[in-house]
This record gives C-alpha cells, sequence and structure tokens, in this order.
C-alpha cells in the first residue's frame, strides 16, 4: 500500500501509527479504544471539488472511512436516507423545527445497515471468512444480509427476548442462530467465549473503528440536508441542528454520530456541535441512572425490565463515559421513558406523520415530547431525530386482533340466495354504523387539517369543517354536532362570540365544545368561557391522544 489512508491514535497515551493492520488494543498502553486521524484539509479539499458529483449514499464520504481498499466495499444502497420536517408532529409540539432522519429506509430497514456495510466490507478486506456477533436483533439481521455478500459465516448470538419474527430473518439470511436464555450482557459473554474457542474474529461493536465510524456518515448527511432544506448558516458554513436525538442501547450510535459532528467542525465545515439526547427505556435506563448519580463510570443494570429487547443493553461501559462527558462539556442530556410512551409515541407517529416505527425507534420520539413539554428543546431549536428502524413483529402485539374489521360475503349456494354481488353488498352494509358527527371550527386550514387527522386516525366521525365563526354557526345550525372543536381566533365572529350564539339556541345549547386557543387565555376570557366549554386545549402543547381523550370523553 502506498500512502496510508489514515492514522491509528490512542487518545489516552497520545500513542499514533499509519495505519498497516488491524489493532485491538494500544500497543503501548493496552487501551482498548482506538481512534483514527485522516489527513482532513486534503479531504476538505476533495469534498469541495467531487461531492456534489457523488451518488447520495453513505459511501458518498469514504475518504473519511477506514476501508482502505474500495474494491472491497459492499453496498447495497445503505445511507443516503431521507430528511425531512414532521408535519402534524410540529404543530403538535409547536416546535418547527422537527427533522426525521428516515433511517428505515435502509436495506434491512434499520440504522444498523451503516454499520454492517462498512464492518462487514473491512473484514472483507483483512481476508476474514467467519465471524461471530451477539445483537438485540437489528444487528444480527443486517450483518446477515451483508456477510452473504461477502462470503463470511456469521454466527449470531441472541437473547432469547428477541422476537422470534426477527430471529426468523437472521436465519433466512443463512447464519446460525444461537438463542441464549439470558441477559444480552450474558449472552456477549458466551459469545466472546464462544469466539476464543473456535479462533473467530468477535465483532467488537462500540470499540470497532469500524461499527463506530460508520455512524459518522449520519453526521455528515445529516449537515449536508439541513443545508439544502434551511440554507448554510449564518457563517456560510454546513447547518449543525441544535440537538440530535436517539434512543440509545450500547450507545454506538450517538458515539459515532457525535464524532462525525467533531470532524466537520475540525474541517471547518460547520460552525457548531449538536447538543446530544440520549433516550433509554425506563426499565434498562444505565445512562441515565447513572448521569443523574454523577457517576463517571455506568453503574450496569442487571436485570433489564423492558419489553423493547432492541434497547437493552444493560452495561453501556466505554460509550456511556464518552457521551457523559460529551454531553457535561457541550450540553445535551439522558433521558428516561416508559415502555408505555414509547409505544403511543409509535402510534402518534404512525397516525399522525405517516411514520411506522419498531418500538426502540420510538423511544427516541417519546423523549422529544418529554423534553419539549419541559421546555428543554426550545420552540426554534433544530432538531434532528434518528427513526432508527422499521416497525417489525409487533404488531399483532400493539394492535390485537381487531384491528381490521371483516366482511363476509353470505354464502352463495342454494335456489334462493341471491347472487354474489348483492351478497357482498349485505356484508359491506354491516360495516355501516351509527358515527358520531363532530364540526371543526378553525380558520387556519393547517391547524383544521391537524384535527380532522387526529378523528381520521382513530375511528369513523363524520368531520365537517367552517373557517369562520358565522360559517360555523351557520354549519352546525343546519345539522347539529354531537361535538364542536373551536378556535377563538377567527375572522367574522369569533369563538366568545359563537359560544354565546350557540347557548342562546336551545337546540344547540347543550352541545359539547372542545377549544383550541392559540394563546393562554386571560383570567377574563376564561369566565367568558366558564361553564360553556368542555374542554380547553393550548396549540402547540398537545399531543392527538390529549386531543382524543377529552373526545371520547365527551361523546360517551
Ligand atoms: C440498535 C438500535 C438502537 C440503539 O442504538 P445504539 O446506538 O446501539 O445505542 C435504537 N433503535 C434501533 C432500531 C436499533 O436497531
Ligand atoms: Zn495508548
Amino acid at each position: 500500500m502506498s500512502q496510508p489512508k489514515f492514522h491509528l491514535h490512542c487518545t489516552r497515551c497520545g500513542w499514533q501509527e499509519p495505519y498497516q493492520q488491524p489493532r485491538d488494543v494500544c500497543p503501548q498502553c493496552q487501551h482498548d479504544w482506538l481512534n483514527t486521524r485522516y489527513d482532513y484539509p486534503a479531504v476538505r479539499q476533495r469534498w469541495e471539488q467531487q461531492l456534489a458529483q457523488r451518488p447520495f449514499d453513505m459511501w458518498r464520504y469514504h475518504d473519511l472511512l477506514p476501508l482502505c481498499d474500495d474494491c472491497h466495499r459492499l453496498s447495497m444502497g445503505e445511507g443516503g436516507t431521507p430528511l425531512y420536517p414532521t408535519t402534524n408532529l410540529s404543530m403538535m409540539l409547536n416546535r418547527p423545527h422537527i427533522y426525521v432522519k428516515d433511517e428505515r429506509q435502509n436495506p434491512t430497514s434499520s440504522f444498523k445497515d451503516r454499520q454492517a456495510s462498512l464492518a462487514i466490507s473491512v473484514m472483507r478486506e483483512q481476508g476474514i471468512t467467519e465471524a461471530v456477533v451477539a445483537s438485540t436483533g437489528n444487528v444480527a439481521i443486517s450483518y446477515s444480509a451483508y456477510s452473504t455478500r461477502a462470503g463470511i459465516k456469521l454466527w449470531t448470538f441472541l437473547t432469547s427476548a428477541v422476537p422470534a419474527a426477527k430471529m426468523r430473518e437472521v436465519a433466512l439470511y443463512g447464519s446460525e442462530v444461537i438463542k441464549v436464555t439470558a441477559t444480552y450482557d450474558e449472552t456477549k459473554k458466551v459469545a466472546i467465549n464462544f469466539a476464543k474457542r473456535r479462533g473467530l474474529l468477535y465483532d467488537r461493536g462500540l470499540k470497532s473503528i469500524a461499527a463506530r465510524e460508520s455512524m459518522k456518515t449520519l453526521a455528515f448527511e445529516v449537515a449536508e440536508q439541513l443545508t439544502a432544506l434551511l440554507g448554510p448558516d449564518e457563517s456560510g458554513r454546513w447547518r449543525a441542528p441544535d440537538w440530535y436525538f436517539q434512543a440509545v442501547s450500547g450507545g454506538l450510535g450517538p458515539v459515532g454520530v457525535w464524532q462525525g459532528f467533531e470532524e466537520l467542525l475540525e474541517m471547518g465545515l460547520i460552525s457548531h456541535l449538536p447538543k446530544l439526547a440520549c433516550i433509554q427505556a425506563e426499565g434498562c435506563a444505565p445512562m441515565v441512572h447513572s448521569f443523574r448519580a454523577g457517576l463517571a463510570v455506568a453503574e450496569p443494570v442487571l436485570v433489564p425490565n423492558t419489553r423493547i429487547a432492541t434497547v437493552a443493553t444493560g452495561d453501556p461501559g466505554a460509550a456511556y463515559t464518552f457521551l457523559r462527558q460529551v454531553i457535561l462539556e457541550h450540553g445535551g442530556t439522558f433521558e428516561m421513558v416508559s415502555d408505555q410512551e414509547a409505544f403511543q409515541a409509535m402510534h402518534v407517529l404512525a397516525k399522525m406523520d405517516g411514520i411506522s416505527m419498531e418500538p426502540a425507534a420510538a423511544i427516541a420520539f417519546a423523549g422529544l415530547f418529554n423534553l419539549t413539554a419541559r421546555g428543554v428543546v426550545q420552540p426554534q431549536d433544530v432538531v434532528v431525530i434518528n427513526c432508527s428502524g422499521h416497525t417489525f413483529p409487533v404488531e399483532k402485539f400493539l394492535l390485537g386482533d381487531e384491528y381490521a374489521r371483516s366482511v363476509e360475503v353470505a354464502d352463495a349456494g342454494g335456489a334462493e340466495t341471491p347472487p354474489p354481488e348483492e351478497g357482498l353488498l349485505a356484508s359491506l352494509e354491516r360495516l355501516d354504523r351509527q358515527v358520531r358527527r363532530v364540526a371543526i371550527i378553525e380558520d387556519n386550514p393547517e391547524a383544521a387539517r391537524l384535527l380532522r387527522r387526529v378523528l381520521q386516525a382513530h375511528g369513523e366521525y363524520q368531520i365537517d369543517e367552517a373557517y369562520d365563526g358565522e360559517a360555523g354557526l351557520e354549519l352546525v345550525r343546519q345539522s347539529p354536532p354531537d361535538l364542536i372543536l373551536l378556535d377563538l381566533m377567527m375572522p367574522k365572529m369569533d369563538g366568545f362570540t359563537f359560544i354565546e350564539a350557540l347557548k342562546a339556541d336551545e337546540r344547540l345549547s347543550s352541545i359539547p365544545v372542545v377549544v383550541i386557543t392559540a394563546q393562554e387565555l386571560t383570567a377574563h376570557e376564561r369566565q367568558r368561557l366558564n361553564g360553556h366549554v368542555r374542554g380547553l386545549l393550548q396549540k402547540g402543547t398537545f399531543l392527538s391522544t390529549d386531543l382524543l381523550d377529552d373526545i371520547q370523553e365527551l361523546l360517551k
């Protein structure tokens, strides 16, 4: 090899060498976490000349990835995933700059494909033909898919908590599946022992340079995409988000993403670093507890108690120490949410923004809900949230068996039976049932769409809309609804006057009204509504589920 592409570097003792051979530990101090250093000025120059012409996938940044010869590259189109703003969620949270980094759109539907693509390519470059990996599910799937193309036999060690459908997919790719009835941390130990005994390569996850550096590409993409969406920042550089949110298990993702942003800063391509929001499941939140207790080294959770197996790393080890330091120096936070909150977030994002994700990914969104409610995330903050994986085998568990209504066509046998078309029609008629009428009176079309969507997503309502108070009054006089959702500030006739008119009409005076306002009400305004209004919600501070609770209560 002529010029080494990068140097290996030990952050503990300062040891450094041009890359020639893979190393697990520093030869000088035995530290088992080595970093890389690239020729950043040269890379910046090359990016300025070439980046725009390169395809938009993670390999576009190959100059900063630790694969020496591109002929070993294994790609199935990983990375280059879309970044787009949320619509209804942004309105519900009153945060206009929430961007979803849609990592579901990777070849095996999770962000682990970045890791697998690079790590398996590097294994191939090193001549590896058999390897061992421990996983909470998605790494095993992704590594299995890529190792098929590299001619690598993979032994996957999975905890028995991993859903059966995920295990089946691993097996489908031809990997060996070893199901270990133990926690993930214990499963890892079993895998390490097995690899040692067989003399096989064990994938070291966070401690593997390739695994970690693959995640840098998320930071690179986000900065380029935000710049395309919002324009360069005040100093003409690429735009870094104010926040990066991710559901965290072992912490490989945020560590790698952070290193990516650091490299962009070092190259002068961005002006500031984001704050990290590392969100864990309450039943397995060693980082959150350790951070709150002021510990520099994580205290492991010995018995994880979460149904979300993907994030059940009880001992985050060095990732925690690294992330804690980052958060102490640069802001950001560790936060936890209950399984229930994650499942709720999953429903909200699916029903309101059309994004169906696995519960592990929804943890990040539930964390965002909490941190916006507490004002930690400010209204003008630019938030990027990693939608880390697609929903998989849990649909049944979440939806129960009644997510579809069945239509049975009547038996077509016998002389008296009507022809099949009529039978079908009759069956379809059974789907008709008494629906409740809801009137939405709201002048802002975006806000009206949000309310409509809340209703559409949660059942069958007949929805009528009017865009000012006068039209609204006309509408409810013509066909009185079962419930009114009412804005206060509207042209022609405001909400207060509307309510007074409603009150004066004895046919209409008992219809329940939920008021949805843009601002906090004054004491006087509250008094004007007093007694006439059954629910009061402030725009930008409620979730679809809050409104739905009110509606269902009032329509009982
Ligand atoms: C692995 C995984 C996580 C957790 O990521 P880490 O970076 O390992 O902490 C979150 N969501 C999904 C879908 C995952 O597959
Ligand atoms: Zn060292």
